[in-house]
């Protein structure tokens, strides 16, 4: 199976070098060249475990790997680092199925996938016989960069940069990132938005000039973003997962449908689950849930994609995670739906750039494929009566994200009165956002995270993620603020001072 970018002619890559390459010369985001059916029923992996099914999954995808060398990615992965019964869990709460995908090192969703990636890539290397060191450039709304810092920290032949929007994430998050050890690890808060460091870190990596210059110190780049398909391709095993497992506890027969619901940023998680429905798993809606920046929400109600500033500001939410404008794998499903139509896509990505919209109602197939989506948002108010109302009547306990998707859920079954068995993504720890979590059930105000935190668990009984525990405790290593000129410099000094 190979690769190909979503923007231009360019050779086509092998898994392996797709994943050393991360994001595609001309800009454009690599993709399978044909999306591969599952390898087997879904019905035939009852029973079997995260790991097992996982490893099928991968392979499907990567079949440019050994099967031994992926089966020591998987198992190196997804270890007692994952506290849950079986790396993620599924809980049913208020007639809906809730995957949670939070009981990894840094309780949030992104373990999932950066769990494997330093995995995949050192393998990948290995494959192409490269041996240069790896510049891991992290762009991060909060929980990416301390799954990818916890992923890559002492990964020999690597090294890991992490910009994050100052201001811009909650305490905890904060606080994990900055007390991150390790030799050949990097975190700036910059002061700036989430899409200002992911559109300078992706500029960085297009910069030939700054490539070459690293070169030269035997440096090349990688990317822990969604962007990078070793991120995306571990994500479509959980939706394979879920599917199995409803079958297994009699929620569905083989053969249903079943819808997903994802609380959306940067439209990596609901693209994978996009990826399972083409390879096979019958999903019949996608329900994609934004916060108040609601860019997604318009576009695909419209088909128009409008982030001029006089059209809607950039708001700082309580689910932080969330709160970007660019979504850049969007640009995948743009590519998939438009029957991979390379043209359209740049001019798209083109207008996105100069103009700051595009629209796609001029193509047919991407308004009659959108419609498989519906979307919808959430108040800062509303996410937190949503949590507030799901903690009393049912006891469940949710973080800002999941709730923000829980209640766009609720309004699409009050609208649609579809019942269709639906999975929930959750996709953070409630103790990874404590203050806005413990002001939604009630909790006593507290003047820093660290005491809503206390207050929180002293409230619910619910136990603290260990990657959680005794932060303010630790050691603050990386206390550089820089503005958005600075990050290239950054980037330029890496390999001269460590
Ligand atoms: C990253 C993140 C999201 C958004 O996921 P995307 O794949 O970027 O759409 C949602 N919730 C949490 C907690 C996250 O960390």
């Amino acid at each position: 199976m190979l690769y190909e970018s979503t923007r231009g002619s360019l050779n086509k890559l092998t898994g392996a070098q797709a994943v050393i390459r991360g994001i595609a010369e001309d800009k454009g985001l690599y993709v399978p060249e044909n999306l591969p059916k599952l390898p087997f029923k879904p019905e035939e992996m009852v029973g079997r475990s995260y790991r097992e099914i996982a490893l099928e999954v991968l392979l499907t995808f990567f079949d440019d790997f050994k099967r031994e060398d992926m089966e020591h990615c998987v198992n190196s992965a997804y270890d007692e680092k994952f506290t849950a019964s079986d790396v993620c869990e599924i809980n049913e709460a208020g007639g809906a199925h809730f995957l949670e995908l939070y009981h990894g090192k840094t309780a949030a969703f992104k373990d999932m996938a950066l769990s494997i990636l330093p995995y995949l890539l050192t393998t990948s290397l290995k494959m192409e016989g490269i041996t240069d060191r790896v510049l891991i450039l992290t762009a991060t709304s909060g929980d990416t960069g301390k799954a990818a810092l916890e992923g890559f920290a002492g990964v020999p032949g690597t090294g890991i940069m992490v910009f994050y929007p100052d201001g811009g994430v909650s305490q905890l998050q904060r606080a994990q990132m900055v007390t991150q050890t390790g030799d050949n690890v990097k975190v700036y808060a910059v002061k700036g938005n989430f899409d200002d460091c992911q559109t300078n870190v992706k500029k960085i990596f297009n910069d030939e000039a700054i490539r070459a210059e690293l070169k030269e110190k035997n440096v090349i780049f990688s990317s822990a973003n969604s962007i990078n398909v070793g991120r995306l391709v571990p994500q479509v095993a959980y939706y394979v997962y879920s599917y199995v497992k409803l079958i297994e506890r009699g929620v569905i027969k083989a053969g249903d449908p079943i819808n997903v619901a994802v609380p959306t940023g940067n439209f990596g998680n609901i693209l994978a689950a996009y990826f399972a429905d083409q390879m096979g798993i019958p999903i019949n809606r996608f329900i994609c849930a934004s916060n108040e920046n609601k860019v997604l929400t318009d576009f695909l109600r419209t088909g128009l994609y409008d982030i001029r500033p006089e059209v809607r500001g950039f708001k700082l939410t309580n689910s932080p995670s969330m709160d970007i404008l660019v979504s850049s794998n969007l640009e995948r499903l743009l590519y998939l739906m438009s029957g991979r139509d390379q043209e359209l896509v740049n001019d798209w990505m083109t207008s996105l750039e100069t103009l700051k919209f595009y629209t796609v109602m001029d193509s047919e197939p991407l308004m009659d494929g959108l419609k498989r989506f519906y979307a919808g948002y959430a108040t800062e108010e509303e996410t937190l009566t949503k949590i507030g109302e799901t903690w009393k009547n049912e006891h469940y306990l949710m973080d800002t994200h999941t709730a923000v998707c829980k209640k766009v859920y609720d309004d699409y079954v009050s609208e649609t009165g579809d019942t269709t068995p639906t999975v929930i993504c959750s996709t953070a720890s409630a103790y990874k956002f404590p203050q806005a979590v413990g002001e939604a059930i009630g909790c006593p105000e507290t003047e820093s995270g660290f005491d809503a935190l206390e207050e929180l668990n002293k409230k619910t009984g619910v136990s603290v993620p260990y990657g959680l525990r005794d932060l303010d405790k630790k050691e603050v290593r990386h206390k550089e603020v820089i503005s958005i000129g600075d990050m290239e410099e950054k980037v330029r000094a890496f390999g001269s001072d460590n």
